[in-house]
């Protein structure tokens, strides 16, 4: 099977069919899988899709797409250069895009963006006061549990309650083996918005719970502030990411330092302890793994 776009979606799937016995090839467009998550994570991932067989395309585009007996011929262009992957499937998974045509927004002057999302404010109106929007149509991030809170934010607004949108970070999960999981700033945001930050990092090699789940790829990386150790972010990759970065999303919305989760008792043997070390080591505290 042929992967167009190595991005979440794309991700996820493939290696669905990779866990089936599919040999997947990718092909991405840009410099590195997953675009916009950190390159320290998605290394990761890589590891494990290419251990698992896949043919991975950096900085390529698929070109052309022919069929003939049942099979498909995908040309994939790199570096000015083209080839010819044979394969059964072909996966599409790029070119996401608004579907806000057709809805009559201009009939009733309702504005887009450039890229065809509905524009909304905080409290998800329209410019049009009486219209609200909410989810992958109001802009990204394309994410459910987004679309979910500014659904409830609408409706509040509606209810006449002085509702909006005010999260410091949201919080996302790529279901890819291992997951990632991310919420607040990256260390390369962090840094592009001249803030000085401390890097915590916990490899789950270290932890008594990944290692009796047979699981120990990965790592969980807090970015904090080097000044008062606010904490701007929290990256995780490796067994159950998805779960353990909610307890970093409520650090994060209830502006905690990193004293305050390294400070948190957590239980033995969890991955959450991960979370705790992490914190620790960024404060040059961590018990279970070298302090720089
Ligand atoms: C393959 C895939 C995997 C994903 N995995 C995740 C994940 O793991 N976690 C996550 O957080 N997000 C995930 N997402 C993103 C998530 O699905 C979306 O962010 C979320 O569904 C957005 O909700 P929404 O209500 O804005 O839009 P939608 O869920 O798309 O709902 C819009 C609905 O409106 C209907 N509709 C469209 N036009 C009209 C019309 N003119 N009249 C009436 N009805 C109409 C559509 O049919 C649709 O049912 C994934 C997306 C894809 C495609």
């Amino acid at each position: 099977m042929v992967l167009i776009g190595g991005g979440v979606i794309g991700l996820e799937l493939g290696m669905v069919y990779q866990k089936l016995g599919t040999k997947i090839t990718v092909v991405e467009l840009m410099d590195q899988l997953l675009p916009g998550t950190d390159p320290d994570l998605v290394r990761v991932v890589q590891k494990h899709l290419k251990k698992d067989g896949a043919d991975i395309h950096l900085k390529s585009k698929a070109v052309k797409l022919e069929k003939s007996g049942g099979k498909a011929k995908v040309t994939i262009e790199t570096d000015g250069k083209e080839q010819v992957v044979e394969a059964e499937k072909v996966l599409v998974a790029v070119g996401f895009k608004p579907n806000s045509a057709g809805l009559g927004l201009e009939g009733v002057g309702v504005k887009l963006d450039e890229r065809g999302h509905i524009a909304i404010d905080d409290q998800m109106r329209t410019n049009v006061p009486s219209i609200f929007a909410i989810g992958d149509v109001a802009g990204m991030p394309y994410l459910a549990h987004k679309a979910s809170k500014e659904g409830e934010i609408a409706a509040e607004v509606i209810a006449g309650h002085k509702s909006a949108r005010d999260y410091r970070g949201m919080p996302a999960a790529i279901f890819t083996d291992p997951e990632i999981a991310t919420v607040g700033m990256t260390e390369s945001e962090a840094k592009a918005q001249g803030k000085k930050v401390k890097i915590g990092k916990f490899p789950f090699a270290a932890s008594g719970r990944a290692m009796a789940v047979s699981e120990t790829d990965g790592f969980i990386k807090v970015i904090i502030d080097e000044a008062d150790h606010q904490l701007l972010g929290v990256a995780i990759v490796g067994p159950e990411a998805s779960d353990l970065i909610s307890e970093s999303a409520l650090a994060l919305e209830m502006c905690a330092f990193a004293e305050d989760v390294a400070l948190t008792v957590h239980p033995h043997p969890t991955l959450g302890e991960g979370v705790m070390e992490a914190f620790k080591h960024a404060l040059g505290e961590a018990v279970h793994i070298m302090n720089r």
